[in-house]
Formats: C-alpha cells, sequence, structure tokens
C-alpha cells in the first residue's frame, strides 16, 4: 500500500477552490515533491495529509489511516515527521532542550545528539533558540522534524533561507533518511532541489495536477529540443560548417535539434579532419524550470505574465 493515496481530493475556503479534485499516490520509500507557485494548494494539501486541516471532499490515507479521522490522528502523529514553513517553538529553550522536550512525544525517537549532530547544530546544541540565525532555526526545524524516528517526512520548504552550504547539507540529510527507507514529501520552489532529491513530482496550479512523473520527463522534457552550441574556430565561416545551425550570434552558433547524436556525430567528425577545437561545446535540453514555467503559465517577464490573468 503506499505511503499517501489522495483521491478526488477536495478543500475550499469559501468561494476560493484551493484543492480542486487532486488525485496521486506517494509510494514508500520515494522522496516526492509537490510543486505549484505560491497559493496553488502545496500546503492545504500537506496539512490535511498531516491530519490538521478538514478536508470537503475526496478520499486520503497516509500510511493507511484516514488522517481526517480523530481517532487514528494520535497514532499518526507519532508514525510522521513534519517541518512547517515557519517554527513555532518557544525561543527562550536551547536547541537541546527543545529537542530533548519533543523526543518525549513520541515511542521510539531518534537518539538527541544524532539528530544534533544530522542537522550540523552541534556548536549551538546549547544555544538558546532566539540567538540563533535565520539559517540555523530552519535546521532546527528539520531536527524536530525527525526527532520522533518518523516512517513519513513533511518537508514544507525546508531550505529557504539556507546558505548554498546548509542546503546541500540538507539534501545529504534528505538522501540518508530516504536511504533508511523514510518516505518524504517535499514541496520546494528549487527546481535543483528537487531535480537532485525527488524520484516523482506532481506540479499543482490553481489547485489542480496539471503534470506529474519523474523530473527528468516531466511534461515531455526527455523528449524536447536540444540545444547544442558552441563557438565558431577563427578563420572559420558559417558557410564552413558541414550543417546549418538554427542561430548564430557573432562567434556563437547554436543548433536546435531532435536528433543530438547525429548534429554531434557530424560537428564533432568535422571538427577532428580540420583540427579545429569547439570552444564551450555544450548540449542542454530545457530545464526542469523552463517546463514547470510553462506548466503553470508563469513567466520570467511579469508583463507576460499578466497576460495569463
Ligand atoms: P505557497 O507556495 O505560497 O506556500 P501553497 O501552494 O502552499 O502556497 P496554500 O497555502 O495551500 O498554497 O494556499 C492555497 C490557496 O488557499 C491560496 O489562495 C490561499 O490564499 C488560500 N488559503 C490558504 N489558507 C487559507 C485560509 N485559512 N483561509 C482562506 N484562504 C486560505
Amino acid at each position: 500500500m503506499p505511503a499517501i493515496c489522495v483521491q478526488h481530493l477536495r478543500k475550499a475556503y469559501g468561494d476560493l477552490h484551493a484543492v480542486d479534485d487532486v488525485t496521486f499516490d506517494v509510494e514508500r520509500g520515494e522522496v516526492f515533491a509537490l510543486l505549484g507557485p505560491n497559493g496553488a494548494g502545496k500546503t492545504t494539501c500537506i496539512e490535511i495529509f498531516e491530519g490538521f486541516l478538514r478536508r470537503d471532499g475526496g478520499d486520503v490515507t497516509v500510511l493507511g489511516v484516514d488522517p481526517g479521522q480523530r481517532h487514528e490522528q494520535r497514532w499518526l502523529r507519532t508514525r510522521i515527521g513534519v517541518v512547517l514553513q515557519e517554527l513555532a517553538v518557544e525561543s527562550f529553550f536551547t536547541v537541546r532542550q527543545v529537542l530533548e522536550r519533543n523526543a518525549g512525544f513520541y515511542p521510539a525517537p531518534r537518539p538527541v545528539d544524532e539528530v544534533i549532530e544530522l542537522v550540523g547544530l552541534r556548536e549551538k546544541a546549547d544555544d538558546k533558540i532566539k540567538k540563533l540565525s535565520g539559517g540555523q532555526q530552519r535546521r532546527l526545524d528539520v531536527g524536530l522534524g525527525i526527532i520522533g524516528n518518523p516512517e513519513l517526512l513533511f518537508l514544507d520548504e525546508p531550505t529557504t533561507g539556507l546558505d548554498p552550504a546548509a542546503r546541500r547539507t540538507t539534501w545529504e540529510l534528505i538522501r540518508t533518511l530516504s536511504s533508511e527507507g523514510t518516505t518524504v514529501l517535499l514541496s520546494s520552489h528549487y527546481m535543483d532541489e528537487v531535480e537532485a532529491l525527488a524520484q516523482r513530482v506532481a506540479v499543482l496550479a490553481r489547485g489542480q495536477i496539471v503534470a506529474s512523473g519523474s523530473p527528468t520527463s516531466l511534461g515531455g522534457r526527455d523528449q524536447g529540443q536540444v540545444t547544442v552550441r558552441f563557438q565558431l574556430p577563427h578563420d572559420v565561416a558559417v558557410t564552413d560548417l558541414p550543417i546549418a545551425p538554427s542561430h548564430v550570434d557573432g562567434a556563437n552558433i547554436e543548433f536546435n535539434t531532435d536528433d543530438e547524436v547525429v548534429v554531434l556525430n557530424r560537428l564533432t567528425h568535422w571538427a577532428l579532419e580540420h583540427n579545429f577545437a569547439l570552444a564551450g561545446l555544450s548540449v542542454t535540453r530545457e530545464t526542469l524550470e523552463d517546463v514547470y514555467l510553462a506548466l503553470t503559465h508563469q513567466s520570467a517577464d511579469p508583463s507576460e505574465e499578466a497576460l495569463h490573468e
């Protein structure tokens, strides 16, 4: 049985359909990412799965039980870990005190020192929470999420506000948990994070799932065009190239193709034959972010975004 099973989930706030007929499964042991722009309905979904929010319709099972049933919630909360978007602990405690206190809520918690080590707070273990930096507080959030040794971990934007090194530490931690068999439901706005961690993703837009699949195949990404770029060698004319490029900008040459193997073969064969270097040679597909923005009809250009409103 999947860790999370969602069928035709609905939740409205007044006239606003925050979650509108959402169906998906999260398999046990996988890292599953829920993507979507601000207000798409991710947190609403996650709070329903955690048993913190009542749904209006549809079926949900989390670790085999209905999180909407009050009598299941106590059991469920000992099996799940939650990292919310904001820290919700008393700031006059030290890191160690709050972890020790929360460890007492669970039947089989992880050792406190192990958690302090895993989230990289050893040097801050006896500091008061109010003295931690924003990024250190976020690491403590993750520590509080895993102190109960959960089967299923909900991570709502776990690396927002972290510096690049701390983000990587958190990624390593998520990989470690995943390799131990923990199921992770991740919400994130960072596509590199999703690509690095998630086996599957679902994209929410305006309360509905608009695409799902692996990060490499989302929205047909693995079948889209490939761009091959390099710089034209000195003393070589564009007309000397063995195939006509799609774009030329000074010495910058670009080929857009469905068949990168043939294009690369002809170009590299030609370059080797004439002893030319193909400076800056790169082969790129559409990024996950390109696909995501197209799926959610967002644009980097605010004037274009306004056209979709
Ligand atoms: P973000 O990426 O900004 O965290 P999200 O995808 O998590 O966004 P939700 O927080 O689930 O989005 O919100 C979905 C929609 O429901 C938004 O339009 C939001 O304004 C609305 N909403 C959320 N909570 C409430 C509430 N308690 N009362 C009324 N509207 C709400």
